[in-house]
C-alpha cells in the first residue's frame, strides 16, 4: 500500500495519505494546510536482499591470517 507521511509545517501534524497516482492536493487534515513535507514512512520500507554471502568482519583473524598472531586457531573449522 503506497502510504506516505507528510508533516504539515503549520501545526506540525503527521498526515498519511494513501496516494493512488492521484494528483489532488494534499491537506493537513487538522490544520487545512497544504505546506507538507513528505516524510519517509516504515510502510514502505523494504529491506534489500543482500548482495550474497558476506565475509565475516568480526574477527579480523579469520581469512586474513596476516594480522592473527596464531593463524589457524580460529579458522581451522
Ligand atoms: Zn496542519
Amino acid at each position: 500500500m503506497p502510504i506516505y507521511e507528510y508533516r504539515c509545517e503549520q501545526c506540525g501534524q503527521v498526515n498519511e495519505f494513501l496516494i493512488l497516482g492521484r494528483r489532488d492536493p494534499l491537506l493537513c487534515k487538522q490544520c487545512g494546510s497544504k505546506d507538507l513535507t513528505k516524510l519517509l514512512s516504515a510502510h514502505n520500507t523494504v529491506i534489500a536482499p543482500s548482495r550474497g554471502p558476506t565475509e565475516p568482519l568480526s574477527g579480523g583473524c579469520c581469512g586474513t591470517p596476516n594480522s592473527c598472531g596464531t593463524p589457524g586457531s580460529c579458522c581451522s573449522g
